[in-house]
């Protein structure tokens, strides 16, 4: 499999090169055409496998530039993962002019608010942090149409459980899920179930 072989703009590609992508990995080449159709995605596999970039790229590919309002929003467990996942997102997204930005506590709201403020494509969030922006309507969510859960088991051995739930109660139901989990214990199973429409599972 080679990148070519996936519907994505001249903007993508080239960003791809630029970042020394040659051809996508294993879980890049099984996730990337079922993202690119719009399916719900419960994905196995490690940190390294370049399963950041699995979503990246479709999602980077699918973002409307026009819209002020975010489109994507990804929840990671750490500041850390939101940081790089940002990064990542920047990287891929770059020659579309895709803006993505991480909220996260331990950075003052205010600015993550003025950020808000200006156009921007994929909010990458901490669930706390993103909870405090839902509720203080600094984070719109009408226009959310993909949810992104990294590291699922790691979320919700966290703790995280009742803010991710929490979060995805406000989004809009016509949407896109992807979960993304180097395990699948049964809470995440169960948080799976719940909240997507017949997943495809795929496990590298
Ligand atoms: P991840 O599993 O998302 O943490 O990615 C692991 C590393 O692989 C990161 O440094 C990525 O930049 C890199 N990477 C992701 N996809 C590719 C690819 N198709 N070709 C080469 N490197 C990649």
């Amino acid at each position: 499999k080679k990148f070519e072989d996936y519907s994505l703009s001249e903007e993508i590609r080239r960003a791809l090169t630029v970042l020394k992508y040659e051809n996508p990995t294993e879980v890049q080449t099984e996730v990337i055409p079922k993202a690119l159709k719009n399916q719900d995605l419960v994905v196995k596999s490690q940190t390294g496998s370049g399963k950041t970039a699995s979503f990246a790229i479709p999602i980077c590919e699918m973002m409307e530039w026009e819209e002020k309002k975010p489109q994507t929003l990804i929840l990671t467990p750490t500041r850390e993962l939101a940081v790089q996942v940002r990064d990542d997102i920047t990287n891929i997204g770059r020659f579309k002019r895709i803006k993505a930005m991480a909220v996260y506590g331990k950075e003052p709201f205010s600015k993550q608010k003025e950020e808000l403020k200006q156009k921007t494509h994929v909010v990458v969030g901490t669930p706390g942090r993103t909870i405090d922006h839902i509720e203080r309507g600094t984070l719109e969510l009408d226009k959310i149409n993909y949810l992104i859960i990294d590291e699922a088991d790691e979320m919700l051995n966290m703790g995280f459980i009742d803010e991710v739930e929490a979060i995805i109660k406000e989004l809009p139901e016509n949407r896109v899920t992807m979960v993304f989990s180097a395990t699948l214990p049964k809470d995440v199973e169960n948080l799976c179930h719940k909240y997507m429409k017949d997943p495809i599972h795929i496990e590298i």
